[in-house]
């Protein structure tokens, strides 16, 4: 029988892994009878301040389907992901929230997009940023804009993590050891087919979002200096641009005063200058050192995650 593994990464989600698991109960029970193919789930619990592992170890006595790996703090969901994937053992392994914002039943469209059409991948993607404040829409719309001119990774707008993928993509992404990890630009790295499956967004069944939206800016800095070196360009061509200007500038001051003299004038406009070209400079520093403290991060070779806890026999040791 074909064995699916569902990731579900869980930080303080104490109301919703009742419900989740619940709502997932009737999708497995009804996919097994039409497909006859059985789950396994994979709770990654990253250092809850709740009882969300309580929850979870709770509903492992009762069904050995369910392993749980659990964090010694809050390492991010990028970690609570791969800790997941690495620990996958089926033929599928699909990846979910816990909030029930990505609906358990795609996941039989997400089956049969793959098992009758061919594709290594099936992936969803919602329609619509209703609920969400307009600020955040749109700047979500700018970086995914700006992103898929400045990176050769594609990364879909409206795409959610949500995706159910064959072994051969688990195994393509578990190849990717960085330590800064993007994962909607490591999907889109990978390559395969992929088929977009769209949806309405909902709310989420309980409980609080855990992005706020300086959290969000992070993070999408993250991705753009993960897969793209563009920035790196922009600040040389800034660079050249401005000691032409300033070239030209000299050349002008110095005709100038050769016809004209040079009557002492101009402070304020001196003080503009002085800022605006400090200014840049400091931009493209702060660009540079995004990218050095990134390459940093990745000589320290840190491990991703450290499990504090698991009943998965299967753990290839922390990562
Ligand atoms: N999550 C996590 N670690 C974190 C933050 C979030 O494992 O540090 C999990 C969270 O429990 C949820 C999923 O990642 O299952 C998505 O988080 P959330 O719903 O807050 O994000 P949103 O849906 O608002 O993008
Ligand atoms: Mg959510």
């Amino acid at each position: 029988m074909e064995l699916i593994s569902i990731i579900v990464p869980c930080y303080n989600e104490e109301e919703s892994v009742p419900i989740f698991y619940e709502t997932m109960s009737e999708v497995s029970s009804r996919m097994n009878e039409k497909y006859g193919v059985v789950f396994e789930y994979i709770f990654v619990d990253d250092g809850s301040s709740d009882k969300t592992l309580q929850i979870v170890k709770a509903l492992a006595e009762d069904d050995d389907r369910i392993k749980y790996i659990s964090f010694s703090r809050n390492f991010g969901k990028e970690a609570a992901l791969l800790a997941g994937l690495e620990h996958a053992s089926g033929e599928l392994t699909a990846v979910m929230d816990a909030d029930l914002q990505d609906p358990p039943e795609l996941l039989e469209e997400m089956y049969a997009a793959i098992k009758e059409e061919g594709y290594d991948c099936a992936a969803a993607r919602r329609t619509s940023r209703k609920g969400e404040p307009p600020v955040r829409s749109f700047f979500a719309k700018l970086f995914y804009k700006l992103i898929n001119k400045i990176s050769n990774a594609e990364i879909t707008d409206g795409a959610r993590d949500y995706r159910l993928m064959k072994r051969c993509v688990v195994d393509a992404i578990l190849l990717l050891k960085e330590y800064n990890r993007f994962s909607k630009g490591i999907f889109g790295w990978v390559g395969f087919k992929t088929k977009w499956i769209e949806y309405k967004h909902t709310d989420r069944a309980a409980g609080q979002t855990k992005w706020s939206f300086w959290k969000l800016l992070l993070y999408s800095i993250d991705g753009i200096v993960a897969f793209s070196t563009v920035p790196l360009s922009i600040a040389a061509f800034v660079g050249i641009l401005f000691c032409f200007v300033a070239f030209v500038m000299i050349l002008v001051i110095i005709i100038k005063t050769v016809i004209w003299g040079d009557p002492v004038a101009g402070y304020p406009s001196t003080v503009c200058i002085l800022f605006l070209v400090s200014g840049v400079q400091m931009f493209t520093i702060g660009i540079l050192g995004q990218y050095i403290s990134k390459s940093y991060m990745e000589t320290k070779h840190r491990p991703h995650y450290i499990i504090r806890e698991t009943n998965n026999n299967t753990v290839k040791g922390q990562q």
